[in-house]
């Protein structure tokens, strides 16, 4: 029997295959190479999505955050509060534009814990944090009414990173179109995926948007005329073509992915010693990852690999405790306990919107096998 992959970009590539080949075709004959209609398009498409007046291209997710936090006009020794349990992007990104990381904990819901902010919000060098980045991890929105709330009383931009999470909604809002403004990575595994490297930031805020189209050329606001020391991170039009037609599958794609975790919810719901993915009431989740616990995580992914079915670790450890960041990055005052909790015994199963049915019985018989 074949393996059945954790996630799957090309099966995403393969289902639109003669769309975006078109897509291709067209921004090869147009003869414009960086930037242009075709971004232009994809900006406009995104932001009407999204629900914001505007969306900027760029060159990856990371520089996204990046754009977006010297946007916010972070000063070197500005400090910015995120989560240990993230990509390391993040924290990288908070690195990059010259600011220091703060890292707190998170809730049982894989998210930045307001309770631990507020205490961060009040402890000693709390005046130095100027801004705060929610990730809404796995796909699923984080606190944000309590989040917005502190950032509010204490002046703080609240920057969402949305990589993993385009299309999930907290009420009527989609994540992205909450905080002051937002970056998406367009990653070929993530929800919205590229054939390469992209990403996007999104904000209502139509001043910041020219600002972040200066700084990511160069500062340019006149061609070759640095207004303002900016970097390069331009959106290709190739990738521009191939993300509109991602675009228009996109929340299809999303449905098929909460049905997936539905299904899954369903099967292993009940098991002993394995823990399903909790939903936050009010929110909607779209499963950039189904994620669950177990306390032999090794052993059961050995079981399941032996089976067939292949598993990832997101992430294998929190950055905190990652050779770059360890003993050097602050760590808000109530610590990391839920995060070193609960960080060995997540595993990732299979979810991507291609999966057949039969795929995803599969996966639910294995696993009901595997933990016994
Ligand atoms: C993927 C990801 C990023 C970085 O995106 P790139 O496009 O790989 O630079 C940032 N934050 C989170 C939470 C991510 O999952």
């Amino acid at each position: 029997m074949q393996t059945i992959p954790q996630t799957d970009p090309k099966a995403g590539y393969l289902a639109h295959k003669a769309e975006i080949d078109a897509g291709i075709a067209r921004a090869l004959d147009g003869g414009w190479y960086i930037g242009g209609a075709e971004v232009q398009a994809f900006e406009r498409e995104f932001a009407a999505w999204a629900g914001t007046a505007e969306a900027v291209a760029c060159g990856s997710g990371t520089d996204a955050l990046v754009l977006a936090l010297k946007g916010l006009g972070l000063r070197p020794g500005d400090r910015v509060a995120t989560v240990s349990h993230t990509a390391v992007a993040t924290v990288a990104a908070i690195e990059i534009a010259g600011a220091e990381p703060v890292l707190i904990d998170i809730d049982e819901f894989y998210c930045l814990d307001p309770a631990a902010l507020e205490a961060a919000l009040k402890a000693p060098g709390a005046t130095r944090i100027r801004a705060v980045i929610p990730v809404h991890l796995y796909g699923q929105p984080a606190a944000m009414d309590r989040i917005l709330a502190l950032a509010r009383a204490h002046g703080l931009k609240v920057l969402e990173d949305c990589a993993q999470a385009h299309g999930a909604t907290i009420g009527a809002k989609k994540i992205g179109a909450i905080g002051d403004i937002a970056a998406f990575s367009l990653y070929p595994t993530k929800n919205l995926g590229a054939l390469g490297d992209a990403g996007v930031i999104a904000t209502d805020d139509r001043g910041m948007a020219e600002r972040l189209r200066a700084l990511r050329e160069y500062g340019w606001r006149e061609r070759y005329i640095s207004a303002e020391a900016g970097m390069n991170s331009r959106l290709d039009p190739l990738q521009a073509a191939i993300l509109r037609v991602k675009l228009k599958h996109l929340d299809a794609d999303n449905a098929r992915r909460q049905a997936i975790a539905r299904a899954y919810d369903e099967g292993l719901g009940n098991l002993p010693r394995l823990i399903t993915p909790a939903v936050r009431p009010t929110a909607t989740h779209v499963y950039h990852q189904y994620v669950v616990r177990h306390p032999d995580r090794e052993g059961l992914r050995e079981r399941l690999k032996a089976a067939g079915i292949g598993t990832n670790v997101h992430y294998p450890a929190p950055v905190h405790l990652q050779p770059a960041y360890q003993g050097r990055t602050p760590i808000g005052p109530t610590g990391m306990a839920v995060t070193e909790r609960l960080l060995p015994q997540v595993l990732s199963l299979p979810m991507y919107p291609q999966m057949t049915d039969a795929d995803v019985l599969r996966v639910i018989a294995e696993v009901r096998r595997a933990v016994g």
